[in-house]
């Protein structure tokens, strides 16, 4: 039985690993043999996957820019380097960019089919990248040991559905910098201590007690933020990413369009103000806590403040993952693997059969343990 199923897994990475080939863009001719090149995440370069040729990407001249919030829409380049092409999904309305010789069939947020090529704009270049570290062969790996451990799978899950939808795929997030002044009224607390003596059954007995001395405090916090970070994508949850763990953003790199190469991007789907409004809830949330330092005290309590925000710009930028998104039984389900580190999170169906299997040989258990218990 294990042997089948071995055998199920090798012939859908062999199927993978022909799409993998299938789609690779045609703009980065091999400079030997004329093939198609692809980023090779295991050697950071662009690489030909018919004579193994690599080839070095230049990025030391690119510079990385911030666009002023008001103006980004207009300001930004909208030329993400290649043809590029937006497909979405009918069914979950997902949309990823990717070169316009690839060949998308299914969607990589839902694992549905019904996706169509459309005329949208492709929106902002990214500014900045994360060049996958971990690579295919690595990603496959790690999705067999991870749903090979989940004994509640159903056989389907663990033998095809998911490791032939294995995608990587760039996912979008904005980064936020801005000016902020805030305006506060506190309450300070200080301890005090006083002591009490009294007799207890004759006996003289001193108690401490603690009080606190509350007192008003104004002030200006004052405070830059640098590089807030906004998952800009509405089809992948905050929960799930942060279950990836993160990413080391200090090796991000000015966008060029090989590192796209063999891979897709999404789209993002948050506008740029309702991604300052995300960031601007952490800022405040960081304002808080800087409030509350520079009032000092045992205990603080926050009145009211008002902040006024300046010189707020925006960075769009793209994080490497791996992931299969697919549908059990009308459900959607998504595994996800952090492009970087190799740090997974899935969600899977659970057979219900396996699990009435081992319901039903726990009560067995428990019945035949009170037949002798109750016989002694
Ligand atoms: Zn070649
Ligand atoms: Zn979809």
């Amino acid at each position: 039985m294990t042997k089948d199923k071995n055998q199920d897994i090798d012939e859908v990475v062999e199927e993978f690993d022909e799409k993998i080939e299938e789609i690779s863009t045609d703009k980065f001719p091999c400079p030997s043999c004329g093939g198609n090149m692809a980023f090779s995440p295991t050697e950071q370069k662009l690489q030909c996957p018919y004579c193994k040729t690599v080839v070095d990407i230049e990025n030391e001249s690119i510079e990385v820019k911030e666009y002023h919030l008001a103006e980004a829409e207009e300001m930004a380049s909208h030329n993400w380097g290649n043809e590029k092409i937006v497909i979405k999904c009918s069914n979950c309305g997902g949309e990823t960019v990717m070169d316009s010789s690839m060949q998308a069939q299914f969607c990589s947020f839902c694992g549905s089919s019904h996706i169509l090529k459309t005329d949208e704009n492709i929106g902002i270049k990214p500014e900045t990248i994360l060049p996958f570290s971990l690579d295919a062969k690595k990603s496959k790996d790690k999705f067999k040991k991870w749903i090979g451990g989940k004994f509640f799978a159903p056989k389907e899950v663990k033998q095809k559905h998911t490791l032939n939808r294995l995608q990587g795929i760039y996912i979008p997030f904005f980064t936020y910098d801005a000016d902020s002044t805030t305006a506060y009224t506190a309450k300070r607390g200080v301890y005090y201590y006083t002591t009490h003596t009294s007799q207890v059954n004759g006996k003289m007995v001193t108690k401490r007690i603690r009080h606190t001395r509350w007192t008003t405090v104004r002030g200006v916090y004052a405070q830059y933020y640098d590089d807030v970070l906004v998952n800009s994508s509405k089809n992948m949850d905050d929960a799930m990413i942060k279950k990836i763990g993160g990413f080391d953003l200090r090796k991000l790199l000015p966008y060029k369009p090989e590192y796209m190469s063999g891979f897709i991007a999404e789209k993002y789907s948050l506008s740029l103000d309702e991604g300052w409004q995300k960031a601007k809830n952490q800022i405040d949330n960081q304002i808080d806590q800087g409030i509350r330092m520079q009032v000092g005290g045992d205990e603080f309590r926050l009145v009211n403040k008002s902040t006024n925000y300046g010189d707020i710009k925006f960075k769009h930028i793209l994080l490497p993952m791996w992931m299969s998104a697919y549908k059990f039984k009308e459900k959607a389900y998504r595994f996800l693997i952090n492009g970087q580190t190799g740090q997974v999170n899935g969600e899977y169906p659970k057979s219900a059969l396996k699990i009435s299997l081992v319901v039903l040989s726990v009560i067995l258990v428990g019945a035949v343990a009170f037949f002798f218990l109750s016989r002694q």
